[in-house]
């Protein structure tokens, strides 16, 4: 079987990044999961479907044409990387996830990325739903205040104009929404390695991540 190594933890604990050069250093494929619940909050704005709709927003998933290539995500041929980032569309896609039906329409598209030589996964439910066979499993993490910290900081660097403590809330919600929602809850696993960044930098993190999939 082909190994997956499911990254999952909260909004901007960083394990976007980690999971990416993960996949880089062994040649294996990547997938953001994330963005998957972004393009379906997106394109429910764009057809006027509310994200509240879970059984319309989910037949609407089923038909998107998806494409991660080269960095860009393509959404109906279109390119949408950036517009999918925005703080609108965060919220939305953590508002469109708390959705059974939503998350189903997305299971069959997540377990495509599954290919030789091997994937490496971010997201909520990586380890618990979509790869509960996955090889390596780390659940990533950093304190609501470090992930605030570095939310600003990306904000600051692009010169978008960002408050902290607005941050700071919107990742607890966020936080809340994600643990406590009924279906596919984000939790660790008892097989998952805990990794907390408060502390570590990148380079560290993805080196913890390597070494507990080579053991
Ligand atoms: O990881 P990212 O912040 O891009 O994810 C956006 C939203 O999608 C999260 O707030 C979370 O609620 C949801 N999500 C999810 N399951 C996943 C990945 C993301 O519910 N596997």
């Amino acid at each position: 079987t082909i190994p997956v190594i499911a990254i999952d933890g909260p909004s901007a604990s960083g394990k976007g990044t980690v999971a990416q050069r993960v996949a880089d250093k062994l040649g294996f494929h990547y997938l953001d999961s994330g963005a998957l619940y972004r393009i379906v909050a997106y394109a429910g704005k764009q057809y006027n479907i509310a994200w509240n709709q879970g059984e319309t927003l989910a037949e609407m998933a089923a038909k998107l044409e998806i494409r991660f290539e080269d960095g860009q995500i393509y959404l109906n041929g279109n390119i949408i990387t950036e517009e999918v980032r925005s703080e609108e569309i965060s919220r939305g896609a953590s508002e469109v996830a708390v959705h059974p039906a939503v998350r189903t329409a997305l299971l069959a598209l997540q377990h495509s990325f599954r290919q030789a030589p091997g994937l490496v996964a971010d997201g909520r439910d990586m380890a618990t739903v979509v790869f509960p066979d996955a090889i390596a499993k780390v659940y990533l993490t950093a304190s609501a205040e470090v992930r605030a910290e570095r939310r600003y900081k990306q904000l600051k660097e692009k010169e978008i104009h960002a408050n902290l403590q607005d941050i700071l809330q919107d990742l607890r919600n966020r936080d809340t929404r994600d643990q406590q929602r009924a279906t596919a809850p984000l939790q660790k696993t008892d097989d998952a390695m805990l990794l907390v960044t408060d502390q570590l930098s990148i380079d560290q993190a993805v080196e913890k991540v390597l070494q507990h999939y080579r053991q």
